[in-house]
């Protein structure tokens, strides 16, 4: 096997491109993201228009169906100037998944030109109210009458529930983790609407919302894959797109707090010099430079061994789990190293750690990855 670590010239100048649109377009949206919680919708149409939004849907579907490690060029870019707009487009990206891998191809005309348009966000609800790590114990029902699925029950923590125009929802057909199915259910569908939107600490500007179920009528073409089959959905959905875009966004923030702690360093003069000039100072560059060393790598082999069709689950695992607490460390050091600057709402290194936080729930808590990390840690050696 030849191991080559450098990226091709397009993806370069796919890292080139969303650098100076984040760099330009995402900034001044800060304020207000951070202010009313509430993502900019305005900016779907340029994201659109640079393949953003397509990033991994096929061409036939008006995709750039670029893939995976282009897809994490993107998403990195994006997290390291705000990550609250690479966290909706990620979940953006599984719906994508969701109907390319399970659609059938009427639905898959229906639904996925729109979304890699840029006309209508993507969602996928799995979590309840009743716990997001038992996907087996899902309440919510869907009961087939007729020609219709009627479905009941609430859905909590989702991401883009309010910037959707439908929704791929997990909903109980029958018994037991069998008895899962997946839907895609219209927002004007009747009995359906979207609850709350949360008031998150961090990933200000992403929206996450409680869908609510009530005698919700779902015509049966809309069953998304077989009935029973909506597990499975979930699993690969979550585990291939999900873990995959929640580490590159994280990798994202991971690059920002280097960044951000690194210039701090330089510029800051005590005693005369630079605290970079400070061993404990540089020992702390050092762990934060080694972190993003170690995470880059895990994300980038995660998404090419997606691109090159390889089972990946553990690596998906490994790298939301490891990149998504690095996250959280490296910003609370980049935090520390400024000082009390570090906590001023003026300084961006805070925003990095309340990101960097949402990260770790997101997409499957640090604790779910790693009872995947351990089942393939102890497998070799099973008796
Ligand atoms: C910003 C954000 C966006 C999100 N977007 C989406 C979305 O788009 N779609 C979606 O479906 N969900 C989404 N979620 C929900 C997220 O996936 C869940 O919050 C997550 O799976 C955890 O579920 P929970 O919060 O109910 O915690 P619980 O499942 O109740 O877990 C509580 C605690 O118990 C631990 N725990 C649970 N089971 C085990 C176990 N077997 N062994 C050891 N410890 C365990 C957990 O790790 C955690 O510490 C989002 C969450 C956030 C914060």
């Amino acid at each position: 096997m030849t191991m080559d670590f450098r990226f091709s010239e397009r993806e370069e100048m796919l890292r080139k491109f969303v650098r100076e649109f984040a760099e330009n377009e995402i900034p001044p949206k800060m304020e207000s993201m951070e202010t009313n919680g509430k993502f900019p919708i305005e900016l779907m149409p340029f994201m659109a228009q640079i393949g953003i939004t397509g990033i991994i849907t096929p061409t036939q579907y008006e995709g750039v169906g670029l893939g995976y490690v282009a897809r994490t060029i993107v998403l990195e870019e994006l997290g390291r100037v705000c990550a609250a707009v690479p966290m909706a487009m990620q979940v953006h990206h599984m719906a994508c998944a969701a109907l390319a891998d399970f659609g059938n191809e009427t639905q898959k005309k229906k639904y996925l030109p729109r979304l890699a348009r840029g006309d209508t966000m993507g969602c996928v609800a799995v979590t309840e109210p009743g716990g997001g790590s038992d996907v087996a114990g899902t309440k919510t029902t869907a009961d087939l009458k007729g020609d219709k699925y009627i479905i009941n029950g609430r859905k909590c923590f989702i991401t883009n529930t309010h910037t959707s125009d439908f929704w791929v929802v997990i909903a109980r057909t029958g018994e037991g983790a069998k008895g899962l199915s997946a839907f895609v259910v219209d927002k004007n569908a009747p009995g359906a609407r979207v609850g709350r939107e949360e008031n998150k600490f961090g990933m200000r500007g992403a929206n996450t919302g409680e869908l609510v179920f009530n005698d919700c009528e779902v015509p049966r073409e809309n069953l998304l894959g077989q009935e029973g089959g909506g597990v499975g959905v979930a699993m690969k959905t979550v585990s291939e797109t999900g873990r995959t875009g929640m580490a590159a966004v994280a990798l994202g923030i991971l690059t920002c707090a280097y960044e951000e702690a690194a210039k701090f360093a330089q510029e800051r003069v005590l005693y005369g010099k630079p605290i970079a000039t400070l061993q404990a100072i540089q020992f702390y560059m050092a762990e934060i430079f080694a972190q993003l060393e170690i995470a880059r790598l895990l994300c980038y082999r995660a998404s090419w061994m997606k691109d090159n069709n390889l089972r990946f689950d553990t690596e998906s695992a490994l790298a939301k789990w490891y990149t998504c607490e690095a996250a959280a460390t490296a910003a609370k050091r980049a935090v520390e190293i400024h000082g009390s600057y570090g906590i001023m709402k003026e300084y961006t290194v805070q925003r990095l750690l309340r990101d960097a936080m949402v990260t770790i729930p997101a997409g499957g808590t640090g604790e779910i990855g790693k009872l995947v990390l351990g089942r393939a840690a102890l497998a070799p050696f099973k008796k």
